[in-house]
């Protein structure tokens, strides 16, 4: 299977690089065990975020309101991405989201978040998005072609993020992103129910100005601190929820309307943050219900490839591709079913051990 071999290449070219402390550090960390979110495997650039925005979930999660650059390396990073064993290496490989629990262009951690990027793009060439608050850097456009970069706002004030540059300054330099041909998709994330269905039309309109053409909608989650902060400014998500505890929950708020001015602005809607990877690569996507997203008569998998992977780790069994599912008979892990789901980007059907 071409992710497998492609994996035992980069793994290879980049314990030639690193000394074997470095190694041993780099396997150690969560990027090397992690099983890839929906969005795919989230590379955290720092750990912290001063910017303190209204919904912002990391400091419940216990991250700090400093930000510090992560600790490893920008080569070590990509050889804990290609030694997860949930990871599919290449170019139709794991997707790579950059920036989920931290701003990647902090002045803190920009210079790290581009090194990260180069090196994921050059030693194992998985598709790449990032999402900022911050106005995206120029360099972004030398990393890689088809890279997504989501400029992510949930009105024009940005009264709910008082410490991040406000959005129409980050709006403009993603257009700048787009004129030099980088993928830049609006991020209208989180939806804030009072704050952005009040100026989602103006919003629309002003990056449509831009020549931005593609949007995501993304939904509000909420803990009872979330919740709390939010009243502070405001915003009362009580009638949306109901639940409010320790746990992250989503808000029950329909998404319909925003939809629809996107589509009559004339942008391509898409149903989640990986789809506008996927397209912005050029690839295709069927791994979950919100999807398949892309052109998926790139989706073809040979059986004989997933057999091939399947008798190198020790399975005898027999491959189907059905429609745009891999129909596995017989029993096998649960890291290799995630492994052929990543490397396939088609939900795989099997028992399991
Ligand atoms: S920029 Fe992102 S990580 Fe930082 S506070 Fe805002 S939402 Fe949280
Ligand atoms: S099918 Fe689309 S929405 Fe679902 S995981 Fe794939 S890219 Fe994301």
């Amino acid at each position: 299977m071409e992710a497998w071999k492609a994996k035992q290449r980069a793994i290879k070219a980049l314990e030639e690089r690193l000394r074997e402390e470095e190694r041993a550090e780099a396997r150690r960390d969560h990027h090397a065990r992690r099983p890839p979110r929906p969005c795919g495997i989230t590379v955290h650039t720092g750990v912290g975020c001063p910017l303190a925005c209204a919904y912002c979930y990391i400091y419940d999660m216990g991250f700090p309101g400093a930000a510090t650059p992560y600790k490893l390396s920008p080569l070590q990073l990509a050889y804990a991405i290609a030694v997860n064993p949930h990871v599919a290496v290449g170019e139709r490989g794991t997707l790579v989201a950059v920036g989920s629990v931290t701003e990647p262009f902090l002045p803190e951690t920009r210079e790290k978040a581009l090194q990260y990027m180069q090196a994921v793009a050059a030693f194992l060439g998985n598709p790449i998005q990032v999402s900022s608050k911050m106005p995206p850097p120029p360099q972004l456009a030398e990393v890689q072609r088809g890279l997504d970069v989501l400029i992510s706002v949930t009105d024009l004030s940005g009264r709910l993020e008082p410490r991040a540059p406000p959005p129409a300054e980050r709006m403009r330099a993603g257009a700048e992103l787009l004129k030099r041909g980088v993928s830049v998709t609006l991020f209208v994330r989180p939806i804030i129910p009072g704050v952005t269905d009040k100026e989602v039309a103006r919003l629309l309109l002003f990056a449509r100005e831009l020549g931005y053409r593609r949007v995501v909608f993304g939904t509000l989650r909420v803990t009872a601190n979330i919740a709390k902060r939010l009243r502070a400014f405001g915003v009362d998500v009580a009638p949306y929820t109901s639940e409010l505890s320790e746990r992250q929950v989503p808000i029950k708020y329909p998404k319909g309307r925003f939809v629809a001015a996107a589509r009559e602005l004339g942008f391509e809607v898409l149903p989640a943050s990986c789809a506008a990877n996927v397209v912005a690569h050029g690839q295709a996507c069927a791994l979950c219900g919100w999807g398949p997203c892309g052109d998926v008569k790139k989706l073809r998998t040979d059986p004989d490839d997933v057999k091939e992977y399947l008798e190198y780790s020790g399975y005898k069994s027999e491959v189907e591709i059905r429609g745009l599912r891999v129909r596995i008979h017989g029993r096998i892990s649960r890291l290799d079913k995630i492994f052929i789901e990543q490397a396939t980007r088609m939900p795989v059907e099997a028992g399991e051990y």
